[in-house]
């Protein structure tokens, strides 16, 4: 699968420190910030810094140091935010079907509150 990065969507600019974000942890390789449309009392975005597209581009081509680095700080993050007794949910959307909206590889992090099923019927 050959892979095409839009190196102007939203998330490379944050990167990149063109656009401000809500950081929440940051390592050499990864980022965690605030989602901007939280959809619980905990919604944070965990983001590679390297040019991704989505969870199988990753998890294909990153190197062992990026994808060691980007699951430890999601375990700092669960840890950090309060997550790990009551529970959470991680989601990465990709392509078409998952409803991507943005084209950089993130997972989000849920949690705070009940979240119900994980999918509607349908
Ligand atoms: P997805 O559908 O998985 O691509 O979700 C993209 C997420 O990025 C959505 O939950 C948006 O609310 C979030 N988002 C978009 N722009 C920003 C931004 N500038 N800062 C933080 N989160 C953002």
């Amino acid at each position: 699968m050959a892979y095409s990065y839009d190196d102007q969507n939203i998330f490379a600019k944050i990167i990149r420190g063109e656009i401000p974000n809500d950081t929440v942890a940051e390592t050499e390789h990864s980022l965690a910030f605030n989602d901007i449309r939280p959809q619980a009392p905990v919604h944070v975005l965990v983001v590679p810094k390297g040019r991704y597209v989505c969870h199988d581009h990753f998890a294909a081509e990153a190197s062992d140091a990026e994808v060691l680095d980007f699951m430890r700080l999601t375990a700092r993050v669960v840890a950090e935010q309060g997550l790990a007794d009551g529970g959470y949910r991680t989601i990465s959307n990709a392509g078409q079907a998952g409803v991507q909206e943005v084209p950089h590889y993130h997972l989000h992090i849920l949690g705070g509150r009940p979240l119900g099923r994980m999918l509607q019927p349908g």
